[in-house]
């Protein structure tokens, strides 16, 4: 049992369990039974003390039994919700089909392999991306041609199966059960997902580092992409898809890494500081500081807060602070983006060349400038709530 998956906290007369940010009400016994589980106790001792205080009698066994049928479809169905966004999935990779390989790669993930090549090739990978010439990062000069796009279109899949192939061969050496690998479609992007729900009954240190498989897998792929470009005599199209390629890992391990979305960053930094249900605590701690700081207002309404994170937990004070920096910055960066998308659109119908690069690179501005509005919309919804309601 993992102590760092679940919240409880006893409010007004009511027991609520909090598993990834959703709240679910709970009686009197299956509260104390987790705040035990919390607190370190063993469940023959949990066993013993529901003995003794409710007159309940189940063996340490049952107990456990009962609190992970509780947990587990819940964990699942929070997965099942944050893919609801996709309008296109279905289950591609199973167990039986990666298995062998994730066997094969098993020793990547020994300590002593694991850190020292993610920290090297990680950095590798980014410092080649911050040093590239700047017309490859943005894409201003068409020099691609379109089989180029295709070809770099259908690696971002190759490199995506990577990504999770990292997730389950750590989660396989752990000794974890894994199950499929799902491709969707979110917008134009290619999005795979490998459901290691049961990662949750892993301690933290191992959490972290099925965490960390899809980006050490990928930096690994990262160096290998940029020998082959820079060290392979391959013809002149070959070498600009293996260019874009490295270009394209990069950016998705730098995604992938950035905390503020609920990719593999934030559960990391969930995990290696100890916060669970993270973006609940964020907002709370925003609006427990909005009232301390508006003192007159509602300082007695701090309490609330209080009961659901430490406001003064330094790893979620910083979260915080650069989650709301963030989001001004995005959404400034949706006013320059629309601007940019008008001029180019502008551009294209003034000139009249309908290429296909100039459309490639319209389609793609505008599903960019789509995700940056779904964002907002959500962020905008919780706010919303967030104002409405008195506690949650
Ligand atoms: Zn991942």
């Amino acid at each position: 049992m993992n102590t760092s998956d679940f919240d409880i906290i006893k409010d007004n007369g009511r027991y609520l369990l909090i598993i990834n940010e959703k709240y679910y009400e709970i009686n009197e016994v299956t509260y104390t039974i987790f705040l035990k589980v919390k607190e370190g106790h063993t469940f023959d001792e949990i066993s013993e003390l529901l003995h003794q205080e409710h007159e309940i009698t189940s063996t340490p066994e049952e107990l456990q039994k009962s609190i992970t049928d509780i947990v587990t479809p819940l964990l699942k169905k929070e997965k099942a919700n944050n893919l609801s966004f996709m309008w296109y999935k279905v289950d591609l990779l199973f167990p039986k089909h990666y298995k062998k390989i994730a066997d094969a790669l098993r020793f990547l993930i020994k300590p002593y392999v694991f850190w020292p090549v993610l920290v090297v090739f990680l950095l590798f990978n980014l410092y080649k991306l911050a040093f590239l010439p700047q017309h490859d990062m943005n894409g201003e000069y068409c020099t691609n041609t379109l089989g180029v796009y295709f070809v770099t279109y259908l690696c971002l899949f190759f490199i995506l199966i990577i990504h999770e192939l990292g997730h389950v061969t750590a989660t396989q050496f752990f000794k974890q059960k894994t199950y499929s690998i799902g491709f969707g479609l979110y917008l134009i992007f290619p999005v795979f997902y490998a459901d290691v729900t049961n990662v949750w009954a892993l301690s933290r240190y191992k959490r972290v580092v099925v965490n960390l498989g899809g980006i050490f897998f990928q930096s690994i792929l990262g160096v290998l992409l940029f020998c082959s470009y820079t060290y392979l005599d391959l013809n002149d199209q070959v070498l600009h898809v293996l260019h874009n390629v490295f270009i394209i890992n990069g950016i998705t391990m730098l995604v992938n890494l950035f905390p503020f979305f609920k990719f593999d960053g934030y559960w990391l930094y969930s995990d290696l500081f100890n916060l669970p249900n993270l973006s609940k605590k964020y907002q709370m701690c925003i609006r427990f500081w909005m009232k301390k700081i508006i003192r007159p207002l509602s300082s007695f309404f701090i309490e609330d807060e209080r009961k659901y994170m430490n406001p003064y937990s330094l790893p979620l004070i910083i979260y915080s602070v650069l989650k709301v920096g963030v989001n001004v910055m995005l959404a400034l960066a949706i006013f320059n983006f629309l601007g940019t998308y008008i001029n180019t659109f502008g551009s294209i119908l003034k000139v009249g060349n309908m290429d296909a690069c100039s459309i490639l690179k319209l389609v793609y501005k505008f599903a960019i400038l789509t995700l940056l509005m779904i964002y907002f919309t959500k962020l905008l919804k919780t706010l919303y709530k967030t104002v409405r309601s008195k506690i949650y």
